[in-house]
């Protein structure tokens, strides 16, 4: 049995296990369906203490593992598919078909990208609708592209974005955009960068891939037709729980409940990242909640003993 299994290997989850692995305990770190999590798909990170010139994301996430291995902690690449209570811990059940056995468990799941949920967009997945920039945005060079959303990271990848297309139009259902200041203005000042506002997709079409959308103004109820070449969805994201339903409590959203320790419902499983932060989602945020649900789980394992 080992002492603690860590389900995601974004930055909270290699956080806790470099603080885990410190503790001699050995973590089993399981890679879950996005090895690295979402900071792999982002580029520059500004604002991580301890970088004046920024970081890319990737980077920084793959250090943290490489910190990790360097005191013992083993990765493994697989997905945790369900949590059972058993004598003395916990099992943990894998989409390989392995079946693992821990004294804890550290939930660091994450969260995915969120879709729109229209019929259209199934049709063009990966055939001009993608959830992220950093990976298909040089597919569109000397293209014209829409990203919905009003938050930050619809700002990041509308300016990522300008690194290979000729315009970016942002697409947001309101007139006022949720992104922080910095990258509004980051945004709203770019030349290849332009705003529809009150709007949003009823409709995505083409014969093979995407040569248009249908934008529906949600004030009037008009309905325009707007030509573009790519669709970049930016509206926010989903916590990666449903394998916990029934087991865990999860609040209205999905999001899994901690207390300010960390301690899930379940005595030996804690939480950690963005899983369990509707509101903060920050690198540093899931990076101090890892470290803290690592100390928590050292504890408890001591406790045991
Ligand atoms: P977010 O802040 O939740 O923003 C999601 C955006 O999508 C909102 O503008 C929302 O509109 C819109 N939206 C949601 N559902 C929609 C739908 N069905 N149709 C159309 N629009 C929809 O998510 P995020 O931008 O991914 O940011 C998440 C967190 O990461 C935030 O805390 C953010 O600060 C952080 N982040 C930071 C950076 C950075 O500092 N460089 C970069 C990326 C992300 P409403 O505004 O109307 O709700």
């Amino acid at each position: 049995m080992e002492e603690v299994i860590i389900l995601g290997t974004g930055i909270a989850g290699c956080t806790a296990a470099i603080y885990a692995a410190r503790a001699n305990l050995a973590p089993l770190v399981i890679s879950g369906q996005e090895d690295g999590g979402q900071l792999t798909l982002t580029t520059d990170v500004e604002n991580f203490p301890g970088f004046p010139e920024g970081v890319q994301g990737p980077k920084l996430v793959q250090d943290t593992k490489k910190q990790a291995e360097k005191f013992g902690a083993k990765f493994k690449v697989d997905i945790a598919t369900s949590l059972e209570e058993i004598e003395g811990g916990f099992e943990v059940a894998l989409m390989g078909g392995e079946k693992l056995e821990s004294k804890t468990v550290i939930v660091a799941t994450g969260a995915s990208a969120r879709w729109l949920g229209i019929p259209s967009e199934d049709k063009f997945k990966g055939r001009g609708v993608t959830t992220c920039a950093t990976c298909d945005g040089a597919f569109f060079k000397d293209k014209e592209v829409i990203v919905i959303g009003g938050g930050d990271s619809a700002m990041e990848e509308a300016l990522f974005l300008t690194r290979f297309c000729t315009k970016v139009t942002v697409v947001h259902r309101r007139k006022e955009l949720r992104a922080s200041y910095i990258m509004q203005e980051k945004a709203k000042n770019h030349e290849k960068i332009e705003f529809i506002w009150d709007s949003t997709i009823d409709e995505i079409y083409g014969e093979k891939v995407v040569e248009g959308v249908k934008l529906k103004n949600l004030v009037s109820g008009d309905v325009t037709d707007f030509k573009t070449q790519g669709v970049f969805l930016a509206i926010g994201h989903i916590p990666n729980t449903k394998f916990l339903e029934g087991k865990l409590n999860l609040d209205d959203k999905g999001y899994l409940e901690a207390d300010k320790f960390m301690h899930t419902n379940m005595k030996g499983v804690f939480a950690a990242g963005d899983v369990q932060d509707l509101r903060f989602r920050q690198a540093i945020t899931a990076a101090g909640s890892g470290c803290m649900a690592a100390m928590e789980a050292e504890k408890y394992l001591s406790g045991l003993e």
